[in-house]
């Protein structure tokens, strides 16, 4: 695509940037196949195409977001499912978080809208703030039907939908400490504790420790790592969320120093395209640039580090259907697709793939509390491919698709790592029910 930037625009590094990215762009328009707001809407403009389009013109005319271009930016879900299917190697990612951070510079957004938001990057990414607020969405669950009747109120409305009528106690084993792995030592590893998975269910942490240490793997959590600050940016939030990944790069450089890393083991797959990210994001900032390309070449999924261990067999072979729902963050950010699956047939399971896998769920970090209408579809439409498996379970590897399609499903979903816990000899996951289980042995 040609493109029309003067010198003096170009001199700034995230113009340049974005040039770069716009220009590999040839209108071809495959990725609009792909694009769950597209196919939902079926509007051009709410389509990457149309989407590259108007941060195009945005940029190259240095001018300030208007309502137009924030109202198909918001809805964009940022699931990256068109970095998949262009065969131009464009990065939208880089784009369109470039457009959001110039959103929140230059855009000034209704009142109510404002307030969601900054209420959503006050509470979030804090979990002892998230806590208490998911205490307090008790109190506001009976006013739902009301809500809803006010479009500005509709997110406070599908955050109290979203809230789960109980929180778990928060876990002694995510303070920060060192779990010494059993029998031969076969490496080390730092693991994100995180923000709201860590109060949500702080099993699938304890659970990913539990089974690591098992297999002779020490986890290390060091002091100070918190929230990845995908939420923020996100949300355009720029220094907010780089100052999270300066604290984590801080936290982790630490403990590699102390002793040294294999991986940064990550257990939320929309935190890992993130963290992986950090390289990127702190390129401009030399005292961070060096210590945060080594963070993101460690970062792993859960998944994608036991499959470089030479895992035993399992310890039984549980036999049940489980529907895997690759994350967009998974799949398309981190291009993890093969592993959880290879790894869950192996410890015993059955795996089927829902129709439509490439389709986001409709959760996407605060997407489903921002553009909730837009999200209850694509999450209704996920649910309707997933139960059409057959399957009793299902299994993915991030928690904001855990709780947005448990609000709809009938059936259990369960982080990955919990029902290869359960076949490698720790205990039965939660909410699978007994019945659910076809005897293999
Ligand atoms: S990130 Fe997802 S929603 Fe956004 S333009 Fe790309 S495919 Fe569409
Ligand atoms: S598929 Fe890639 S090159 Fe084609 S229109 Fe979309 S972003 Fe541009």
């Amino acid at each position: 695509m040609q493109t029309n930037f003067s010198l003096a625009q170009l001199a700034d590094p995230h113009v340049a940037e974005s040039e770069k990215i716009l220009r590999k762009c040839v209108h071809c328009g495959f990725c609009t196949a792909t694009c769950p707001t597209y196919v939902t809407l079926g509007n051009e403009l709410d389509s990457p195409r149309g989407r590259i389009y108007l941060i195009k013109d945005m940029l190259e005319n240095g001018r300030p977001a208007d309502k137009e271009i924030v109202t198909h930016i918001d809805r964009c879900l940022s699931c990256l499912a068109c970095m998949t299917t262009c065969p131009s190697g464009v990065n939208y990612m880089h784009l369109v978080d470039h457009a959001r951070a110039h959103i929140q510079e230059t855009y000034k957004r209704p009142l109510l809208d404002r307030l969601t938001r900054a209420m959503l990057a006050f509470v979030l990414p804090y979990p002892a703030r998230f806590r208490v607020a998911l205490k307090l969405a008790k109190l506001g669950k009976p006013f739902i039907g009301l809500f809803d009747k006010v479009s500005a109120l509709k997110p406070l409305s599908a955050m109290l939908k979203l809230a789960p009528a109980s929180i778990p106690a928060a876990s002694p084993m995510g303070s920060p400490g060192i779990h010494a792995g059993q029998g031969t030592k076969r490496g080390r590893v730092a693991i994100l504790t995180g923000c709201a998975q860590s109060v949500l269910d702080p099993a699938i942490n304890d659970t990913t420790i539990s089974l690591l240490t098992r297999l002779g793997v020490e986890v290390v959590i060091p002091p100070g790592d918190g929230c990845c600050g995908a939420l923020v940016h996100h949300m355009g939030r720029e220094q907010a969320a780089l100052a999270s990944a300066r604290q984590n790069v801080d936290a982790w450089t630490r403990a590699i120093e102390q002793g040294g890393l294999d991986a940064i083991v990550i257990t939320a797959s929309g935190c890992g395209t993130t963290i992986k990210d950090y390289g990127f994001m702190l390129r401009l900032d030399p005292a961070y640039a060096d210590k945060a390309a080594r963070v993101s070449a460690l970062a792993k999924d859960i998944t994608e580090y036991l499959s470089t261990l030479d895992l035993p067999e399992p310890s039984r072979k549980p036999g049940t259907v489980v529907a895997y729902h690759s994350a967009c963050s998974m799949q398309h950010g981190q291009k993890i697709t093969r592993q959880p699956k290879e790894l869950l047939a192996k410890a015993g399971f059955i795996v089927r793939e829902p129709r439509e896998g490439h389709l986001c769920c409709g959760s996407a970090g605060t997407y489903n509390i921002l553009q909730s209408e837009i999200s209850a579809k694509l999450r209704d439409r996920k649910v309707k491919n997933i139960e059409a498996t057959g399957a009793s379970v299902v299994a993915t590897g991030n928690i904001g698709c855990i709780t947005q399609i448990a609000s709809a499903a009938k059936l259990p979903v369960v982080h990955t790592i919990k029902l290869l816990d359960w076949a490698y000899g720790g205990p039965k996951p939660e909410g699978v029910l007994e019945e659910s289980l076809i005897a293999a042995e």
